[in-house]
């Protein structure tokens, strides 16, 4: 019923073992010192005023003190709130004038944290002291659980302001619990898993570091994630779990080749998700490692897992997979209403003309692992029945595995004409000279929308706008085809691996 408990339990199993690796940090704690420490940092946290249902906003790196300050919060009974170090003033404020914190948690020098805390009237206090034990007896809280808002996860924002999600004890309970379902299953006791993803972001800490938390196995935490330092810390660390987002996997294949073999050689499981993993960076990955990248989908709301490619042990390229035991999945059209695969005439706005002979949809999702609404007061969760409709456009297979098509906000529409931009970037990524490609609308007088090609050129490449132009012309439609081209030298995204599409149309052509 409550997360911290997650942490107790296996502190009882497996005292002795590691629970985290901070390899920044230079520390290790074992479950029974993250025990000690959370409840350190419960009573710390009391002590600063923290009270049940209060907002702890923890603005730390990947490293041990993050987790210790997250699951004191909660031991507290009260509602985290994670913040990367990287969140600017304007975020910060966004942030802390929606959800009014009483404490935030942040690094010494961190000035912008402190200047936002005291605007917003919290009470700033530094990172946990991960040596710090209550006395014996002392009462250590291990407040609420349940339906209390254990996390508060503020969406990135790609598509429009920042909205604070709230995740119940129950519903991250729930996902965690569907996760570790799944054959093979993500992580065991005795995995080391390197989560190679911001724990500021929902994807890093609930399917990461809970899971991990779940199982009892070991965290390993870094927070670098360029190739030679990761494939360091998976020989040193003798990792056998990794979490990543594809372009960390992508860049790991920039690696000499022996290299890259002998650090993945204890590695028995990959998983990626947030942003679509494209097909050749799979095939490219199982070629160099003989292992298979398994894709999640997800998103904030889902807490997050909800579906997953590759239960069974191969990875099907261009598909996120099936929902998770426990979470329906259906598709519904713009009013929410069930599309009916049988009928041909149904939902024509959404049958997506870039995928013809398949029903698209929007992808609706039910089960306990949903959010409870957004913060303040829970508008915009789940419907009545239950079902929550994503901003995510998809169709089933024929074997019943979840494409995902694009986001629907993602649309760009030429002259009438629907464009799903990730079905052009998938043909240009088939183009040889093409690393990276990424697609966005700009505006145009004559056709209202345009499409527009942000493309990274390959090693040693000197591919032309007119090459790019002849390889679309034999494989989109007119009104797909990239009328705008740029190259760039690496392509701008989020740090949970999305594009930042909003930068795109800004790069100069
Ligand atoms: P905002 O909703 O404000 O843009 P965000 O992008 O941070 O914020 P998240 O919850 O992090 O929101 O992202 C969820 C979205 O990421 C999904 O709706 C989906 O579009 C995309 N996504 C997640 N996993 C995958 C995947 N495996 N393949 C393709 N897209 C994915």
């Amino acid at each position: 019923r409550h997360l911290a408990d997650l942490v107790t339990r296996a502190a009882g199993a497996g005292p002795d073992h590691p629970a985290i690796i901070d390899v920044t940090g230079g520390t290790t704690l074992t479950w029974a010192d993250l025990d000690a420490a959370t409840a350190a940092e419960a009573a710390r946290l009391v002590g600063a005023g923290v009270g049940h249902g209060d907002r702890v906003v923890v603005r730390l790196a990947n490293g041990a003190p993050f987790c210790v300050a997250v699951l004191g919060a909660l031991r507290a009974g009260a509602t985290a709130v994670p913040m990367g170090p990287i969140a600017v003033p304007r975020e910060l404020d966004i942030v802390f004038s929606d959800c009014a914190p009483a404490v935030v948690v942040a690094g010494p020098g961190d000035t912008d944290a402190a200047s936002c805390a005291a605007a917003a009237g919290a009470t700033l206090i530094g990172p946990p002291d991960l040596t710090s034990r209550v006395a014996d007896g002392a009462a250590v809280t291990h407040g609420g659980g349940g339906e209390d808002i254990a996390l508060l996860v503020y969406t990135s924002g790609t598509t429009g302001t920042p909205r604070g999600v709230r995740l119940s004890h129950r519903a991250l309970l729930a996902n965690r619990a569907q996760a570790a379902e799944l054959r093979p299953a993500p992580v065991t006791t005795v995995d080391r898993v390197l989560l190679s993803l911001p724990l500021f972001h929902v994807f890093g800490l609930a399917a990461g570091f809970l899971q991990v938390c779940w199982a009892g196995a070991t965290a390993v935490l870094t927070e670098r994630s360029d190739p030679e330092h990761t494939a360091e810390v998976l020989v040193a660390q003798r990792v056998s779990g990794v979490a990543g987002v594809p372009s960390m996997f992508r860049s790991l294949l920039d690696l000499p080749a022996d290299r890259l073999r002998a650090a993945t050689a204890n590695v028995r499981m990959c998983t990626s998700g947030g942003a679509p993993l494209p097909a050749r960076w799979l095939a490219d990955f199982h070629d160099a490692t003989g292992l298979w990248i398994f894709e999640g989908y997800g998103l904030t709301e889902g807490g997050p897992v909800l579906t997953t490619n590759g239960v069974g042990g191969v990875a099907k390229a261009g598909s996120v997979g099936r929902a998770l035991p426990g979470v329906e999945l259906r598709l519904v059209d713009a009013e929410g209403r069930p599309i009916d695969t049988e009928d041909p005439d149904d939902d024509e706005e959404l049958d997506a003309v870039s995928d013809p002979g398949h029903d698209t949809g929007l992808v609706a999702v039910r089960g306990p692992n949903l959010f409870s609404g957004y913060w303040p007061d829970g508008e915009g969760g789940p419907d009545e029945d239950g079902w929550f409709r994503t901003a995510d456009v998809g169709f089933l297979d024929a074997d019943g595995d979840l494409h995902l098509v694009d986001r629907s906000s993602d649309l760009v529409i030429v002259n009438g004409f629907n464009v799903y931009p990730r079905e052009v970037e998938r043909v240009l990524a088939e183009l040889d000279g093409v690393a990276e490609a990424a697609v966005v609308g700009v505006p145009d007088d004559r056709t209202g929308e345009a499409v527009k090609a942000v493309l990274v050129r390959a090693a040693g490449s000197a591919l032309t706008e007119e090459e790019v132009r002849a390889h679309c012309a034999l494989r989109l439609a007119r009104f797909k085809t990239p009328s705008v081209i740029a190259f760039v030298d690496d392509l701008p995204r989020t740090p949970t691996g999305k594009v930042a599409r909003r930068q795109l149309a800004q790069v100069p052509s």
